[in-house]
């Protein structure tokens, strides 16, 4: 048996007092206070622990129950059949295990004539009914599982339960479970309708039915239009239905709404495809899935599998993936950015997050970090800001470790030792000695990044070697680089010394608004670049400007144009653009693309754009400036007259309009190399 150090079960009983905090927020006053996948996370970790230290598990342990104790407003009555949750997968790999874990129990050699069914997963809430002689008779929530609140006049009023059966089936009793839900649009209209009399709006879809269903005022329900779907039925013994699949039959001919995307698949990649599918397109439906049901078809094999003390071992839920995760801080440092910028970075236990495997996350500054309170050791969770960069989200006090203290901020640059300072009215902390290597480095990493000078194979680690040897004391420097200097240099080889002169020759072809951007001036974006690149046709007419016709060009503002004049005004960025301009880099637009701007206005005249979803880079201010620089129109919602829609991330109903009036679709990337 294994020992259970003293950290191990403090652990366990932090992550017990924050689920059952949660589950709280959650099930009773539906007001949730963590999301999620930050409680399935943290579910799992505990469900981890447990596992291997079964001596830690307790009665009441959040892992051993089904929902949460009842609340006292409505009658508890004992379900007929308990009402189970659905165990979770949360990758393909846990699938496929699920499948084997069935097989093996059921003793599956092949699994041919095996077949699944899918559905969405509804996120909203489970109702049991009772039909007596084809009559509703009763509607209960889940509850705990054995024991639900009877909402019978509140289910009334959802139109698509029937109060009658269709077909006539009336001497018995018939149970149906499904899922009460809320539509988006009904969802908003609820949300706008609270803030209007000042009530806070609900979190999610699936509180909002929550909250509803346990409303006492059956009146108050009927306005919100939930809606259900059916997706189990229990008819008395001897009936003649032998799967789920004809179950569902049973249930749309009797006239219940049963989920139109249901699919039967004869095997498991069958499955994989069906979760796939609905991965993205789920954003086109009007409801909330966050993931897919998949149960096993046959009646007599569900049943020889029975189930667990929480969950059918014939069904489990594949939740896609969340756009938050959460992790542990191994530890803190600082980085030192090409501006002097010195920016705290979390170090974490890696964690899988939006694709990728994410081990730093910024934590922006000092005050930002101030205000996490985050200590080396604690859990945190993270997400992609502008689905790019990871960052610390929140910090969970609940599960601070023991004796740690808030990380502080270090007074003095951990590159080159100078005294850090903080100017007046900036949240940013900067090393302002001009000399400090990370300056150097970040200023190269930058020039030869993807949406500047886009130079292949020089990455931050040769950069450091570089550096580091001398070799390159400016970016003008990298252009007298030879095979031969390099070649002196540990682990750089001749094949890889040749290339990267030949990528680095090769980025002289880049143009002006890339030159521009790369060259680091605080505040000129790759956006910005091309703006000012457009009205400035070359690095000598920008740097005899004024700071008041720099601010003069649209989306340029006073802050922009004074950094810009300012940089022009430093000798050692003079020295720089000279010697740029020796080495052959573009200082100033070729004709060609002054013809291109000309036939890029024609596209954008007079047509009409919408934007929808987040977009990548653009705040959607910002898109709808450069648009309407174009001569172009951005109007709120989608129609026939609309020329483009400009999708982002979860473009929802509008996209869907879009795509039912053949409107032509438009991606931030598009748009951005039509203006280059
Ligand atoms: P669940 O939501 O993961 O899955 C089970 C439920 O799925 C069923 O009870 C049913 O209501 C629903 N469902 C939807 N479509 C279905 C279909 N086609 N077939 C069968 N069932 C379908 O499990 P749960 O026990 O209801 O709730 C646990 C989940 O609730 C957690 O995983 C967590 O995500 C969430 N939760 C969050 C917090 C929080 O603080 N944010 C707290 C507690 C629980």
């Amino acid at each position: 048996m294994k020992v259970v150090i003293p950290e191990i079960q403090q652990r366990v009983t932090k992550l017990r007092q924050q689920l059952q905090k949660a589950n709280y927020a959650y099930y009773v006053l539906d007001n949730p206070i963590i999301e999620d996948s930050i409680y399935d996370q943290l579910y799992r970790e505990l469900q981890n622990i447990e596992s291997q230290h079964p001596l830690l598990i307790t009665p009441d342990s959040p892992t051993q129950r089904v929902g949460e104790k009842l609340t006292s407003q409505f009658i508890s009555i004992p379900h007929h059949i308990p009402l189970y949750s659905l165990e979770n997968a949360f990758s393909l790999d846990e699938l496929k295990k699920w499948q084997e874990r069935w097989q093996s129990r059921y003793g599956v050699i092949n699994n041919k004539n095996i077949d699944y069914v899918c559905e969405l997963k509804i996120d909203g809430a489970a109702l049991a009914l009772t039909y007596k002689n084809g009559l509703l008779i009763k509607g209960l929530t889940r509850g705990d599982g054995k024991t639900g609140e009877d909402i019978t006049q509140n289910v009334r009023t959802i139109r698509s339960i029937p109060l009658k059966l269709a077909l006539d089936d009336s001497s018995t009793i018939v149970e149906i479970r499904g899922e009460a839900f809320l539509p988006l649009d009904e969802f908003e209209r609820l949300n706008v309708e609270r803030g209007e009399v000042k009530e806070s709006p609900f979190a999610n879809p699936r509180n909002a039915v929550a909250g509803t269903l346990r409303q006492l005022d059956p009146k108050v329900v009927n306005q919100r239009r939930l809606q259900f779907f059916a997706y189990t039925l229990h008819l008395p013994q001897n009936n003649p239905l032998n799967s789920q699949w004809e179950s569902l039959e049973w249930l749309k001919n009797q006239g219940f709404l049963v989920n139109p995307h249901r699919q039967l698949c004869p095997s498991l990649e069958a499955v994989v495809n069906y979760f796939r599918h609905w991965e993205t397109a789920r954003h086109y439906l009007p409801y909330i899935t966050d993931g897919v049901v998949v149960k096993l078809n046959n009646f007599r094999l569900q049943k020889q599998l029975g189930f667990t003390k929480k969950f059918p071992r014939w069904a489990i839920a594949l939740k896609y993936p969340a756009e938050e995760s959460i992790t542990i801080v191994k530890d803190i440092i600082v980085n030192v950015g090409r501006t002097g910028a010195v920016t705290p970075v979390a170090l974490m236990e890696p964690v899988h997050l939006g694709g990728t495997i994410v081990r730093r996350a910024t934590l922006h500054n000092h005050d930002r970090l101030t205000e996490l309170n985050v200590h080396v050791g604690d859990t945190v969770i993270i997400r992609k800001a502008g689905e790019i960069i990871p960052e610390v989200l929140r910090v969970l006090p609940e599960l601070h470790p023991l004796h740690s203290e808030p990380y502080k901020m270090p007074s003095h640059c951990p590159e080159c030792g100078s005294m850090l300072v903080r100017p007046l009215g900036e949240a940013v902390t900067r090393c302002i000695y001009i000399s400090c290597p990370a300056v150097l480095r970040g200023s190269l990493v930058h020039w030869a990044s993807r949406d500047a000078l886009d130079i292949q194979g020089l990455g931050e680690k040769i950069i450091i070697l570089l550096v580091n040897n001398g070799l390159v004391k400016s970016i003008a420097d990298l252009y007298y680089l030879t095979p031969e200097n390099m070649t002196t240099l540990d682990r750089i080889g001749q094949k890889y010394a040749c290339n990267l002169v030949a990528a680095i020759n090769n980025s002289k072809k880049q143009p002006w608004a890339r030159v521009l951007y790369g060259l680091g001036i605080r505040y000129v974006g790759s956006v910005t670049a091309k703006l000012l690149a457009n009205n400035f046709h070359s690095a000598e007419q920008l740097s005899r400007v004024s700071v008041a016709s720099l601010s003069s060009v649209y989306g340029v503002g006073e802050k922009i144009a004074k950094s810009i004049y300012d940089w022009f005004n430093i000798p050692k960025n003079t020295t720089l653009i000279k010697r740029l301009e020796e080495v052959g880099i573009q200082l100033k637009t070729s004709y060609n693309s002054i013809e291109k701007t000309a036939s890029i206005r024609q596209f954008f005249l007079n047509k009409i754009f919408v934007i929808t979803g987040k977009l990548p880079t653009l705040t959607r201010s910002k898109a709808k400036d450069l648009i309407e620089k174009e001569g172009g129109k951005v109007t709120g919602s989608v129609s026939r007259n609309t020329d483009y829609l400009l999708i982002g991330e979860n473009g929802g109903l509008k996209l869907k309009k879009a795509r039912i009036l053949k409107v032509n679709l438009l991606t931030e990337k598009e748009l951005l190399n039509l203006l280059e």
